[in-house]
């Protein structure tokens, strides 16, 4: 699952085949869910009480702000963005003082919505976003930061969008 290299990509590729509304698919869509991709993403959310719907807002209001940087596209409001971050940090306790970092203790899917907000807020201040892609799939939607070190990543998975990809090349070249 660990396709973005980074929780809050992670979280934003929760939605699958997102630039083709015919496919788009919800992978969240209700606390159960939440609670097992939670867990697959690190976190030890114990308890299934609430929380999807403010998960799925913060990571639409990401997805506003992030996708621009990736494509070029007129940047999104960041406004959203900043509410959901403030109020987290409202109830964050220290994790550390120098360098500064905050924590928020996971004990159920309620939680999550603080917790991923502290996340994007790591992405968006931490990250070297020159490095930040979208899948090169035209339906994919998937959000990456390339990490390879001539910069050349073009897939969310090489094995997923970019067989596709070279399965399609392929046929076009045997079949004209
Ligand atoms: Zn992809």
């Amino acid at each position: 699952m660990a396709v973005g290299g980074h929780r809050a990509l992670e979280l934003l590729n929760t939605v699958a085949w997102r630039l083709d509304p015919a496919r788009t698919e919800e992978r969240l869509p209700d606390d159960d869910a939440l609670q097992r991709w939670a867990e697959g993403a690190g976190f030890t959310p114990v308890a299934v009480d609430g929380g999807v719907a403010e998960v799925r807002a913060l990571r639409e209001a990401a997805y506003r702000v992030l996708r621009p940087l990736a494509t070029g596209a007129a940047p999104g409001d960041p406004e959203p963005v900043r509410r959901l971050i403030v109020g987290a940090l409202g109830r964050a306790a220290i994790a550390s003082v120098a360098p500064l970092d905050w924590r928020i203790a996971v004990h159920g899917t309620s939680d999550l919505p603080a917790a991923l907000a502290l996340e994007v807020w790591r992405l968006l201040q931490f990250e070297d976003l020159t490095r930040l892609r979208e899948c090169a799939d035209e339906a994919c939607g998937w959000l990456f930061l390339d990490r390879s070190r001539n910069g050349s990543r073009r897939w969310c998975s090489s094995g997923d969008c970019g067989n596709r990809d070279r399965a399609r090349r392929h046929y076009r070249r045997t079949h004209t």
